[in-house]
Order: C-alpha cells, then sequence, then structure tokens
C-alpha cells in the first residue's frame, strides 16, 4: 500500500471491534442500530453543508457504528460485500445492467 492510513474492509472492521466493540455488544444490538441511524442523521445534515471534512468525518461515523453493529451481529463485513465481488448481484454485469 502505497498510503498507510488506507485500510482494507477486514482490518477496519477489526480496529472498530478493538476499539468499541466492548461497549457497543453491551449496549447490544438495537441501542447500537440507534446510534448508527443518529450517525446516518448527521451525515444528511453535513450532505446539506459545505463542509467538506466535516462530510468526510461523517461518512467515517457512519461506516464505524454500521462496521460496530455487524460486529454485535456476528456479520462479516468483507464477506457481506463479496456479495458484489463479481459485478451487480442481479444481472452479473459492470456496470449494472438491470433496467
Ligand atoms: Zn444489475
Amino acid at each position: 500500500m502505497s498510503d498507510d492510513t488506507k485500510i482494507g474492509i477486514n482490518e477496519f472492521q477489526q480496529l472498530i471491534k478493538d476499539i468499541y466493540f466492548e461497549r457497543d455488544n453491551a449496549r447490544g444490538a438495537e441501542g447500537t442500530f440507534r446510534w448508527f441511524i443518529e450517525e446516518v442523521g448527521e451525515l444528511a445534515r453535513a450532505m446539506r453543508g459545505a463542509d467538506r471534512a466535516n462530510l468526510n468525518e461523517e461518512f467515517g461515523d457512519v461506516l464505524a457504528w454500521l462496521v460496530s453493529l455487524a460486529s454485535i451481529m456476528g456479520v462479516d463485513m468483507q464477506a457481506a460485500a463479496a456479495k458484489y465481488a463479481h459485478g451487480c448481484p442481479k444481472c452479473g454485469a459492470t456496470p449494472c445492467a438491470c433496467d
């Protein structure tokens, strides 16, 4: 990797797990889902603004809450992303050729 701040999905899920899993898992899936939705709301507000740094931050927060929720639910996000590894899951094309 040319940029050491770049991180794969697996590494990111593990990193977030190391940082937050104990607390998020204790809160539970439903409570953590509510936090995730709250972050999605913050992303919606950031999209309406002109602050690019804030927009990047909110995308990062939404992703972090999503992968943390996945960890609580026992979902491997790398495996989940693999659904799209060979193009659109419906038509198999890249780019998607669905109607
Ligand atoms: Zn398609």
